[in-house]
């Protein structure tokens, strides 16, 4: 796929970015049409007439398809079908519920390259950057699949006098789930989060992003071929802000993943109504280069973590805090690095860079690009946008000299822009790094593991990775993963990813009764026993 869009402009020697450029591929709509044929139908629709919405590639523009604009009507559809699907689900042993997700794992790697094709035409990012993501699918249902038991199991828990009372923790399905996913990485935002939730005994009704919503009914389309039953993932496609009031009033649980301003709005929604929640949100991450780093590694990590899905991934990096000792030497060899990227279009593993997802997205990096440069910051790579390779196409870019009142000091530009501070200490880096209002993700490269650790966990981060980029902390499937700040409330992952979406019991059982006053004491007797059984108990470790 490597014909070419417009007319291919070549940058030519001695400009600032020599990134190497694979043109657009024409014809991006056939490649994808097997795919899509169908998937419109599964959306939940009280009426077949809806309007319908264009899906377009952001590499070329091109009309890959539509779906329904729901309207609320279909919301209540789509919930009413998945509440009545959820009891007989959650009755099921549970060994038949994981077994579903076991061979979801087998079919994803099965499907792979078509997979790979979806994610790259609707969302326009690189090959390698949509197999991250369509790998963190299957980690995902293998991970739950095979943990579910023990995590959902319900256990013994201590009580108070032993042998004469006992307690037990369930955990019960909350019931129908809503799930709001982003465009960004559009297959595993709206499955891997479905995907414990289902697990656990519910129902779940996505609304996956308007600009990507084929890439999230071909997961689910899987999940039926992998032996979903029918109507337990319901989809309801179109916008967020038509859609998710009715979802909210509806549903047991909502989870929502995207912009902290949007966040905001559904926390209130969501607390008017006490259901639980789950808000994963923005982030401004930082990366710290102590100066014992390993140089080539810190570059490798610097470049991989920042331009990831050409910089729309939630935990890339968008500032650096280098240490004076390292600065120079690392600066040379991050640029040089950065100016090799290969940005393109190409739907195998040869380019490094994909697309910006669309106009708005580019619109916002290249303002925030001009506006740090019109106050004083230097571009040292990238900083153009490419419309030669396609509509949306932005370089990688690095900024130094970047202060305070520029846009992209603190605000979370979403696109391949990273700044560059100097720093004289570790102490000055951690402080910095911790001046934001987002608390995500973070990258701590260091050669003394120890110290390393020491620094990332005074990190406030949810997640921080030592000398690896966020690969690290988002593939460690049984650790939580989430936002501190207004990154966002919740976890996903680990053990909290899945029992999020439970209601927990405490069932307690007593063999006397009363338990105060005991039988045949007096209140004062029983007052006195009590005080003494405590005191006797905080001696005996097994009791405590
Ligand atoms: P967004 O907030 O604009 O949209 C996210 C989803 O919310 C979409 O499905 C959208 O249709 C829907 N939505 C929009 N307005 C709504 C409303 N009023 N009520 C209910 N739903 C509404 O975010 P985006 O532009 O799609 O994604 C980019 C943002 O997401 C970035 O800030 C990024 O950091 C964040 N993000 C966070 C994570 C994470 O795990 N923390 C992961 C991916 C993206």
């Amino acid at each position: 796929m490597t014909a070419s869009v417009g007319t291919m402009e070549m940058p030519r020697a001695g400009e600032r970015a020599e990134t190497t450029v694979k043109p657009v591929g024409a014809g991006l709509a056939g490649r994808v049409k097997p795919l899509i044929r169908g998937l419109s139908d599964m959306v939940a629709l009280a009426d077949r007439e809806r309007k319908r919405t264009e899906v377009y590639a952001p590499f070329n523009r091109e009309c890959i398809g539509a779906v329904p604009s729901c309207e609320a009507a279909d919301v209540r559809v789509a919930v009413d079908r998945a509440r009545a699907a959820q009891k007989a689900w959650a009755a099921r042993p549970l060994r038949e519920r994981t077994r579903v997700f076991m061979r979801y794992h087998d079919l994803v790697l099965d499907r792979l390259d078509s997979i790979l094709d979806m994610l790259q035409v609707e969302g326009g990012k690189s090959r390698r950057h949509a197999l991250e993501e369509t790998l963190d699918v299957a980690i995902n249902a293998r991970y739950y699949a095979a943990h579910a038991a023990e995590l959902l199991q319900p256990k013994r828990r201590q009580s108070l006098i032993p042998f004469i009372l006992k307690a037990w923790e369930y955990h019960h399905p909350v019931g129908v789930v809503g799930i709001i996913s982003p465009w960004n990485y559009p297959f595993t935002m709206a499955v891997s989060d479905a995907i414990p939730a289902l697990i656990a005994g519910n129902a779940v009704v996505l609304k996956p992003a308007d600009l990507t919503p084929f890439s999230a009914l071909y997961g689910v389309r899987l999940l039926y071929e992998a032996g979903l039953p029918g109507d337990l993932l319901q989809v309801i496609t179109g916008r967020g802000s038509v859609l998710g009031t009715p979802l909210i009033e509806q549903v047991d649980f909502i989870g929502f993943t995207g912009s902290t301003e949007v966040g905001r709005k559904i926390g209130e929604q969501a607390g008017r109504r006490l259901i639980k929640t789950s808000l994963e949100l923005g982030g401004k991450n930082p990366m710290l280069v102590l100066d014992d780093a390993d140089l080539e590694r810190a570059v490798f990590v610097a470049t991989q973590g920042s331009f990831a899905g050409a910089g729309q991934l939630c935990i890339s990096y968008e500032r650096m805090y280098v240490q004076s000792g390292i600065y120079d030497r690392f600066l040379e060899a991050f640029v040089a690095r950065t100016k090799a990227q290969r940005l393109g279009s190409a739907l195998d593993f040869s380019v490094d860079i994909g697309s910006l997802i669309g106009a708005s997205q580019l619109e916002k990096t290249v303002e925030h690009v001009d506006d740090a440069q019109s106050k004083g910051a230097q571009v040292l790579a990238g900083g153009r946008s490419r419309p030669d390779i396609g509509p949306y196409f932005f370089e990688p870019t690095i900024l130094t000299g970047v202060t305070e009142g520029m846009q992209c000091y603190r605000e979370e530009t979403f696109g391949p822009v990273v700044s560059i501070y100097k720093v004289d200490s570790v102490e000055e880096a951690i402080t910095r790094a911790n001046d934001s209002e987002f608390g995500l993700n973070a990258a701590v490269m260091c050669r003394d593991e120890r110290k390393a650790v020491d620094v990332a966990s005074r990190v406030r981060c949810g997640t921080v990775s030592v000398n690896e980029t966020y690969q690290a902390p988002w593939s460690a499937m049984g650790a939580p993963m989430g936002g501190m700040k207004d990154s966002g409330l919740g976890r996903r992952h680990g053990i909290e990813g899945l029992l999020k979406y439970t209601e927990s019991q405490n069932v307690s059982l007593s063999r006397i009764s009363p338990l105060f006053p005991a039988p045949g004491l007096s209140v004062e007797a029983s007052a006195a026993a009590y005080v003494a059984m405590l005191r006797l108990v905080k001696k005996i470790p097994g009791l405590r």
